[in-house]
């Protein structure tokens, strides 16, 4: 069931959004070769807690951190632990915020000082991707538009796209309906209304599309252990517009996205 969402409840939504930006803008000024992946962890918790907030990945089905951190081949889930960020290697950081009930989800994936143009390009065209995503994200569009926007940008450049995950609703809960695939499948196809809020996530390897869960049974990696990227906004559709609800302030809109 699709919940669309008040009024007051997207004014509630988009308090632990902005609170989610700030703290993901934070994190990404961290990232650096030497820092612990733990340190991050800490500090999102810190900022999450001073701003009346609640680490929403925290004791979710029993995950141990505030964020998901993933460093290289690690697609998703990863733990925050004592690993050492080295330079070239990427982390994707991911992060939901509950904040008076309600939720925010967001994630980005940064380079760790210097990495190779291979990866630097496929970081910048998997978020063009998300931004071409929420381009089609519109009112009367489908979520099938959405997830062939990301589809049709990524895929001409021979990566791997992530399947068994996807985006989804989000706002009164971490995880709603309905699901966002990144590829257009033959699951439910709705309609975007205004109301509804989802996160949109393009999860994008180097290489092959296959993915694989590690023995800890949360951290997915890559099948053929290329680098993996992944980049998250949550956005509600409304009328006549679509609100990028956890844009960063440094964060342009990507005036250039193109409907595909
Ligand atoms: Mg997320
Ligand atoms: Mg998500």
């Amino acid at each position: 069931m699709i919940r669309l969402k008040s009024p007051s409840q997207i004014a509630g939504i988009r308090r632990s959004c902005s609170l989610l930006a700030s703290v993901m803008e934070e994190l990404e000024h961290l990232v650096e070769p030497g820092v612990t992946t733990r340190v991050l962890d800490a500090r999102a918790r810190e900022m999450i807690g001073d701003n009346g907030g609640r680490p929403a990945f925290l004791g979710y089905h029993g995950f141990p951190g505030a964020l998901c951190v993933s460093v290289n081949e690690e697609v998703i889930h990863g733990f925050p632990s004592d690993r050492v960020l080295l330079n070239g290697d990427v982390v994707s950081i991911d992060c939901g915020i509950a904040k008076e009930g309600y939720f925010s989800d967001s994630a980005i994936t940064v380079g760790v000082g210097t990495v190779s143009s291979q990866v630097d390009q496929l970081l910048k065209r998997t978020y063009e991707a998300l931004w071409n995503g929420i381009a089609a994200a519109t009112a009367g569009r489908r979520v099938n538009d959405i997830s062939r926007s990301v589809f049709r940008t990524v895929e001409p450049h021979g990566y791997g796209i992530v399947r068994p995950y996807c985006g989804h609703g989000v706002g009164l809960e971490l995880h709603e309906d309905p699901q966002v695939p990144n590829y257009v499948g033959r699951g439910p196809n709705p309609r975007l209304k205004p109301g509804m809020v989802i996160a949109i996530e393009p999860m994008v390897n180097l290489g092959g599309d296959a993915v694989e869960l590690l023995d800890d049974d949360w951290t997915v990696v890559t099948r053929d252990r290329s680098v993996s990227a992944h980049f998250e906004h949550t956005v509600v559709i409304l009328k006549e517009s679509t609100e990028v609800l956890t844009r960063r302030a440094g964060e342009r809109v990507f005036a250039e996205a193109q409907q595909i």
